[in-house]
């Protein structure tokens, strides 16, 4: 890997900053030591390196070797996308994928194993359907699974067969969880390489640093092996699961940092509070506007939160709560503030996406972070109004009214449920409309930020929410050399998807170089 950190003398970094200036940046080691005016004017601009503050790392790596079956035109056609895939699988996987839709074949009907089994005789495929409710899985699959022609139909569930009465391969509904209970969980080896796979993608996209929502002792001591090792490249700051054993295992070992530049950081808490919006499952302080009787699910009952919240302030550790609706993001807060939170413990809302106005004032007072992301608005807006009415929308993604309140903002994106691209992030921030600009002018275009807003949730916001900023997330001297170098200015939204990332560094080390990553392909 190249790196610009050794002890040799070599020549400053020359960039234009996000707000123009020319500037020439020198580091030693890991660290800046210089930033100085320059005269040259190169097209390049060089931001803070930036930080997805919600990421799960390790879900986007196994997610990169599913299929993607989207777009094909027959079943032969998905089979030689599954062909392709079959050399990058670990040894013993399933191959697994999704995005088969058989209303683009030429007959319209349901594929059959047939077509996998002519390309994976031996390994067990399972692919879904574009929209997740169906299967369909070659004979190994149903072998291992054992769905034989004896198999009933599950309640809520379809097992499609041929005049015979055998199985096709198809499976509907609840039947594919006849497959989901088959297909073994990830080993350490697949998780291992699902780290690197997503690292690999994530710094080509300009991030230096990710925040991993949510990981088990066992992906801990994998994630403490690759620092240890030298093998891991972006910083990950991560966040223990909060299931019982999990809890009683972080709380023995106590806050770590692992790796020589301290890469991997675990000192946090993943809680959830409540479901998500578009399944109805966010937690409403008054029922939803397209099902009066449901006000949504709690997962976590409040009084354990306040527990979690007092042992993890007693013992170092940061609790960052999911929470959607408006009534999950109230008594989070109420939660919070009874075991003793203070600003200086940097508390996090995860997403608090569905905010009653009133109680944003109640973050800044507790110095609770909100760790939103904006992409979510843009995917959701097309039917957040159905669910939600016209007036909750005053608190819905309501991303400047929180910096207007003060409080402190951070970005990321929640890959792989969006894209971990943050060009995206920092376009939907800014425009609220989708890629075509869509709707115009934006959807609640008064919660749209500028380019140095959103810019700074994504750096500064995000290092604030991993007790960071004293190190990282600016361009001044003193601070770890992390930095994402653009190909061209950040002046409008249009430009900053456009941009390519000409080079991302972590520590002083290049982790991405766009002329060699080029070559290489
Ligand atoms: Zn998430």
């Amino acid at each position: 890997m190249p790196s610009l950190q050794s002890d040799a003398p070599r020549p400053p970094l020359v960039a234009r900053t996000a707000q123009g200036d020319v500037v020439a940046i020198s580091l030693a080691g890991s660290r800046i030591v210089r930033v100085e005016p320059a005269r040259s004017a190169p097209s390049s601009v060089v931001v803070p390196g930036l930080t997805d503050a919600h990421g799960h790392v390790v879900g986007l790596g196994l997610s990169l070797v599913k299929v993607d079956l989207r777009g094909c035109r027959s079943p032969a056609d998905c089979a030689a996308r599954v062909q392709a895939a079959l050399p990058k699988l670990a040894p013993g996987a399933w191959l697994q994928g999704r995005g088969w839709d058989q209303n683009l074949y030429p007959d319209q009907q349901f594929p059959t194993r047939a077509a996998l089994d002519a390309v994976a005789p031996d390994t067990p495929v399972f692919v879904r359907r574009v929209d997740g409710h169906a299967g369909w899985a070659n004979s190994e699959a149903l072998r291992r699974a054992r769905v034989t022609r004896e198999t009933p139909d599950p309640p809520g569930g379809r097992i499609l067969r041929d005049a015979s009465g055998e199985p096709t391969g198809v499976l509907v509904d609840r039947a594919e969880d006849l497959m989901e209970k088959a297909i073994p969980p990830p080993s350490e080896v697949e998780i291992e390489q699902a780290i690197l796979r997503a690292q690999d993608l994530l710094v080509s996209q300009g991030l230096t640093s990710v925040h991993e929502m949510g990981i088990s002792p066992l992906v801990a001591d994998i994630y403490l092996r690759l620092a240890r090792s030298g093998r891991l490249k972006i910083r990950v700051y991560a966040h223990w699961t909060s299931d019982p054993a999990t809890l009683e295992e972080a709380f023995r070992r106590g806050p770590l940092r692992a790796g020589a530049d301290e890469l991997f950081t675990l000192r946090s808490i993943k809680v959830y509070a409540d479901g998500a919006l578009g399944s109805r499952g966010a937690h409403l302080k008054a029922p939803y506007s397209d099902d009066p009787h449901n006000t949504g699910i709690v997962v976590t009952p409040m009084q354990e939160v306040e527990a979690i919240s007092r042992r993890a302030l007693a013992a170092g550790f940061q609790v960052s709560t999911h929470a959607i609706g408006d009534a999950a993001n109230h008594d989070v807060l109420e939660a919070y503030a009874r075991a003793g939170v203070t600003p200086a413990a940097r508390f996090r809302i995860e997403h608090a996406q569905i905010v009653d106005v009133a109680d944003i004032p109640r973050f800044a007072q507790l110095g609770v972070i909100a760790s939103m992301q904006p992409t979510h608005a843009t995917s959701d807006m097309p039917w957040a109004e159905k669910r939600l009415g016209r007036q909750r929308l005053a608190g819905a993604y309501a991303w400047h009214r929180f910096l207007d309140a003060h409080v402190h903002l951070a970005f990321g994106s929640d890959f792989p449920v969006e894209l971990s691209d943050p060009r995206l992030g920092l376009f939907a921030a800014v425009t609220r409309t989708d890629l075509d600009g869509r709707p115009p002018g934006g959807w609640l275009p008064d919660q749209r930020l500028t380019v140095e807003e959103a810019l700074h949730a994504f750096t500064v916001g995000a290092t604030y929410a991993a007790f960071e900023e004293e190190w990282r997330g600016e361009l001044r001297p003193g601070q770890t050399a992390d930095f994402t170098v653009f190909d061209g200015p950040l002046d409008t939204p249009e430009h900053i998807v456009q941009r390519k990332i000409l080079m991302t560094v972590v520590a002083g080390r290049v982790v991405y170089d766009a002329s060699t990553a080029e070559q290489a392909r």
